[in-house]
């Protein structure tokens, strides 16, 4: 996100203002302080590159159950084990006896009908008192229990007098939350949340809203943060339906906007003679697979159109993408121009220059690097032999997009995204080129399932990469239940002597007191304390960026024989040697992140494991995600299966499971909505390229909601 975050702050100045209080900090809510956001920041699903939760991400935490208050029986009909919302008289005040504190502290109420206990536990007597004065009328909403032959009510979850009826939630959603955040402070930020929504202008149709008897956008919200019918919180209830829809076509109008966009700009055709290719194909230990020969023929064919190029190259880890963008690349240099690559981190950066540059060298190719870390002389003099051109190939990350950085001529980029998830913004990242345009190869190792293809990146053309390079080993895959892992640890230590080295990834811990961090720490002192505290190091993402390249350097080496990591190494690095990975709490992944995390070992000549590691029971959806990898490395069919299982609905799983992050469009029927959204964005920018009707207008506010703001700045510039 680092490469467009100026954008982005420049387009928050062009919001429509009725918008701005949504786009503020969940500090202008009030009750919530730095702490609060904290834990906020813990449970909601922040958009790639926002830090810190704004009122819109509380909007689109979405509660996943409602608590009914709604019966309101007399205390002789409350059904024991039933909530139930009750008008009671307070009788009197029964504190434990002194001296023993753990007996719990009764307030005796009644109705006509009959009495009843509410019990509290470590009471605050003040507290109490306070709020339930003998003599005085109140709500209180909680469960009815029997206990021997009376009828109580445990720490009632509402007590209000009668004239703050109203406060009562009665039907009361349920959002996922952290540990430390209560339900309570969720609902009442969200409740404020839905309180600043300023009326916007319908951007659907009416005709296709009444049809579905969709609710307007602001009525799905309120309806969705103060239900009054439980139906109102189903995935497949209007609301969320009405909403899925919303982000849905927002992301079809964008990636259109970004489309027409280039095809209104005139291209130019590279074409090479051959001659660096020939050298470097020389230079290659190894033949090219098929899959890889024809994602050449058809980035060859995009890159000689005269129009700009804009393909996504998909492969797994390992299945050799790089190659292919090196040889590409080769394709602009031969034509007289330069190319680069880009890569997420600077670790990754490095990692490409290693494996180009003695290829790079036989072919003649000159080739620079540029990160955040080349600094003074070093980098003005690689600024210098870019502009005039004596660099061919530069490789870096989004340094490469400082102001000035300025190419001689920059024909082709490639973007390596690896597992980050692309947003449409990226597609825009041509701009670098100057006047005569850059193609653009995007690549992911990240096996995106067709129907998502189209929602992130549109119908850009795809080359994908499906076959491994011959010669690599199966990874033998097994699940396992933690209270396994001294077996475990006893087969490792044999696997060491013989040389072998180990990642041992830590789990994702959320609603728990525990960090990922802490667990991780954990696990490799244990490891050390085993294996001897010289042959364990640890990687985690709060660690600085030298500790970091230090401690993957070791592993590299292989000076360290077990690295304890968070899933920091997702975004890894290769280390052929490595040949074990060892996951805990495997249930807690998503397919598509075990597959990626897999993807680290297998890469070189010895056999392979992955050791997945669960925590019995096993629930049916993580049985079945486990026993999916322990039959296929297949990352496409994974990919596919992730998306079955996960189903609609399961908007968290989303952030875990690494692939694209929807707010709101995981619902029942979501392969029809988007058929629909694709439809409608492509009717709607025929009639209405500028979007400058009063619909099109509507659309844009549509656009800011879903955060597509640089689709909006494309049609600003025109
Ligand atoms: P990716 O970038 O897709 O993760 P890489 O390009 O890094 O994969 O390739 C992984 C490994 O496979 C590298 O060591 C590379 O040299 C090797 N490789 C790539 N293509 C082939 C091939 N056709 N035959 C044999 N090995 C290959
Ligand atoms: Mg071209």
């Amino acid at each position: 996100m680092a490469f467009l975050s100026v954008f982005v702050e420049a387009l928050a100045n062009m919001r429509p203002h009725e918008l701005t209080p949504l786009f503020a900090s969940l500090q202008s809510l009030s009750g919530i302080g730095p702490r609060l956001l904290l834990l906020m920041k813990k449970c909601v699903n922040l958009p790639a590159g926002i830090t810190e939760p704004r009122v819109m991400d509380l909007l689109w935490h979405l509660p996943t159950g409602v608590v009914d208050r709604r019966a309101e029986p007399s205390i002789a009909d409350a059904v024991p084990g039933s909530i139930a919302t009750l008008k009671v008289r307070v009788l009197k005040h029964a504190a434990p006896p002194r001296g023993k504190s753990r007996a719990p502290y009764r307030v005796r109420v009644e109705d006509d009908t009959g009495k009843l206990d509410l019990i509290f536990f470590h009471a605050e007597r003040k507290f109490i008192e306070r709020q339930l004065p003998v003599g005085e009328e109140r709500y209180v909403s909680g469960r009815v229990e029997r206990y021997t032959d009376k009828l109580q009510m445990t720490h009632p979850d509402y007590i209000v007098p009668p004239e703050a009826r109203d406060d009562l939630p009665l039907l009361e959603p349920v959002y996922p939350l952290t540990a430390g955040l209560s339900g309570k402070i969720v609902q009442k930020a969200a409740r404020q949340a839905v309180d600043k929504l300023a009326p916007v202008p319908e951007w659907q149709e009416p005709t296709w809203l009444a049809k579905r008897a969709w609710p307007t956008f602001d009525e799905a919200l309120q309806r969705l943060h103060r239900p009054v019918d439980a139906d109102d919180i189903s995935a497949s209830g209007p609301p969320c339906q009405r909403l899925a829809y919303d982000e849905l076509l927002a992301g079809q109008i964008a990636l259109a906007l970004v489309r027409q966009n280039f095809k209104n700009r005139p291209g130019r055709s590279v074409t090479g003679d051959g001659s660096v290719r020939t050298r470097l194909s020389a230079a290659l230990p190894f033949k090219l697979t098929n899959s890889q020969r024809e994602a050449l023929r058809e980035i060859e064919a995009d890159m000689a159109a005269p129009r700009r190029m804009l393909r996504l190259l998909q492969g797994d880890v390992g299945s050799g993408k790089t190659v292919v963008a090196l040889i590409a690349m080769a394709i602009a240099v031969e034509s007289g121009a330069q190319a680069a690559l880009m890569a997420p981190t600077e670790v990754l950066a490095r990692q490409h220059l290693e494996t180009m540059a003695p290829l790079a060298e036989q072919a003649g190719l000159r080739i620079g690097l540029l990160t955040g870390r080349e600094k003074g002389r070093i980098r003005t003099e690689i600024l210098k032999r870019l502009a005039s051109g004596e660099i061919d190939i530069i490789i870096g990350t989004h340094a490469l997009f400082q102001p000035d950085v300025l190419f001689h001529d920059l024909a082709f980029a490639v973007i390596d995204e690896q597992h980050r998830f692309g947003v449409h913004q990226r597609l825009s990242l041509q701009s670098k080129g100057g006047a005569k345009g850059t193609d653009v190869l995007v690549m992911t190792a990240t096996p995106i399932p067709r129907t998502l293809v189209m929602t992130h990146y549109g119908d850009l053309d795809v080359s994908r990469l499906t076959e491994k390079p011959p010669g690599r080993k199966p990874i033998v895959t097994r699940k396992l239940p933690t209270d396994s892992m001294e077996k475990l640890i006893e087969r490792l230590r044999s696997q060491l002597a013989e040389g072998a080295q180990v990642y041992w990834v830590c789990p994702l811990i959320e609603s728990s007191d525990v960090s990922d961090l802490a667990a991780a720490e954990e696990r490799h002192a244990h490891l050390a304390q085993i294996f001897g505290a010289e042959n364990v190091g640890l990687l985690h993402g709060a660690m600085a960026a030298t500790a970091k390249d230090a401690a993957m350097a070791a592993f590299a080496d292989g000076q360290l024989k077990i690295l304890v990591a968070t899933t920091v190494i997702e975004v890894g690095v290769n280390v052929p040697n490595a040949n074990i990975m060892v996951i805990e709490h495997a249930e807690r992944f998503g397919l598509a992140q075990l597959h990626q995390l897999r993807g680290r070992v297998g890469r070189g000549q010895r056999e392979s494991f992955c050791m997945l590691l669960y925590k019995a029971p096993l629930g049916e959806t993580a049985r079945a995600r486990l026993e999916m990898m322990e039959e296929t490395e297949d990352g496409f069919l994974i990919a596919e299966k992730d998306l079955e299982l996960r189903g609609g609905g399961e908007v968290l799983g989303a952030r875990q499971s690494g692939t694209p992050g929807f707010r709101v469009a995981e619902v029942p029927g979501f392969a029809d909505l988007l058929e629909a959204a694709r439809d409608d964005a492509r009717m709607l920018l025929a009639a209405d390229p500028m979007l400058a009707t009063p619909r099109g207008q509507a659309l844009r506010t549509l656009l800011y909601i879903f955060e597509c703001d640089e689709a909006v700045r494309l049609f600003r510039a025109a």
